[in-house]
């Protein structure tokens, strides 16, 4: 056996490839560096967005942000674990620092399901309390009940047969505030919206607002688990705080206009559904839920918000689920409908339709 160094050993390896690519492998883990966060977005100094994607075969589904403070990096949500993985390879191509928080926005899998895999990279899951709450009531075989959402949704991820629950275990019951005097990133439980626990990362210095679920930017809202009434004044609040970047829970970045987006949107939904279904009788109802949907397709405001069908339809179970807001009762009209379709939109989303 013969010893060559690591350089002879690429020089050597490399002889068949390309001048271009020879090069970028000599140069090593530098060039595999900045090849890794060609898709990371860093919208001030040390503060980052990564896209996520409801794609089947996307490793990262929702999307996230990380703050590099002095000593530390604080990730906003955990992703599934195979985006937890992603994003860890992302922050450590660009700093050392320990990755020592990472923040669930709520209890959804796309959020929280990555958990475990920051808790072995020397990191601390921190939530608002409702997170745990909603753990409890929908995780329940974790917490020794019938087998909940996490049981059900192994089926469907490779990634989360290598992994477990791990439930968030810093918690606080209205506001968390990191601060070391370059940035301060400002965790905050505005009130019931997508969740009943869901919690937004406000960045007072850069106006930067991490909303999680609270606002997504296209049609990916998913509203079993909400209160769309609650919603809307939640949106207020978030409006409130006078962001002008906004980093949405799915789609792209976007500024302060996606907040009224997306609370136009409930409200066209909810004017549409009262003119439109009150009275109807199930059959007419379940007829008119295409015309709200062409409707609010021609709203150039919210159109992006309403879905155009297939197999990940959730436009049904948004109407679905503001009829019952306002009437008070069941929509039986839509119970295969809406069913199917929040069932599917559901799983895309990563929640499963048991909930
Ligand atoms: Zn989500
Ligand atoms: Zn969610």
């Amino acid at each position: 056996m013969c010893k060559v160094n690591r350089r002879e050993f690429l020089a050597t390896s490399t002889a068949f490839l390309s001048v271009a690519a020879e090069a970028e492998i000599l140069r090593g883990r530098t060039v595999a560096s900045a090849a890794e966060s060609v898709d990371v977005d860093q919208i001030a100094p040390g503060v980052y967005f990564h896209e996520g994607s409801l794609a089947d075969d996307a490793p990262a589904a929702c999307n996230n942000g990380w703050i590099v403070f002095e000593d530390y990096v604080l990730v906003v949500d955990a992703n599934y674990p195979a985006g937890a993985k992603l994003m860890i390879s992302k922050i450590r191509a660009l700093t050392d620092k320990p990755i020592r928080f990472a923040f669930d926005t709520h209890h959804h899998g796309d959020h929280a399901y990555g958990n475990q895999v920051y808790v072995e990279a020397g990191a601390v899951p921190v939530a608002h309390t409702g997170v745990l709450d909603e753990m409890r009531r929908l995780e329940t075989g974790y917490y020794g009940g019938k087998p909940g959402r996490w049981e059900q949704a192994v089926g469907g991820r490779p990634d989360l047969k290598d992994t477990r629950l791990k439930p968030p275990s810093v918690l606080f019951p209205k506001e968390l505030y990191f601060d070391d005097g370059k940035h301060r990133v400002e965790l905050m439980h505005l009130g019931v919206a997508h969740t009943r626990g869901d919690a937004v990362a406000w960045l007072p210095k850069e106006k930067i607002l991490f909303t999680g679920d609270v606002c997504v930017n296209g049609p990916y809202n998913f509203v079993g688990d909400g209160d769309v009434e609650k919603w809307i004044a939640t949106l207020e609040a978030a409006k409130k705080l006078g962001a002008t970047t906004i980093c949405t829970g799915h789609g792209p970045r976007s500024v302060a206009s996606v907040l009224d987006d997306q609370q136009a949107f409930f409200k066209v939904l909810q004017d549409q559904v009262h003119s439109k279904l009150m009275n109807a009788s199930p059959e007419v109802a379940k007829a008119k839920i295409e015309e709200i949907r062409k409707a609010m397709k021609v709203n150039a405001q919210v159109a992006r918000y309403v879905s155009d069908g297939g197999k990940d339809d959730g436009f049904p179970g948004q109407v679905q689920k503001v009829y019952e807001e306002l009437s008070g009762k069941p929509m039986t009209a839509f119970a295969d409908y809406g069913h199917t379709a929040r069932r599917s939109h559901a799983h895309s989303h990563g929640v499963n339709h048991a909930g």
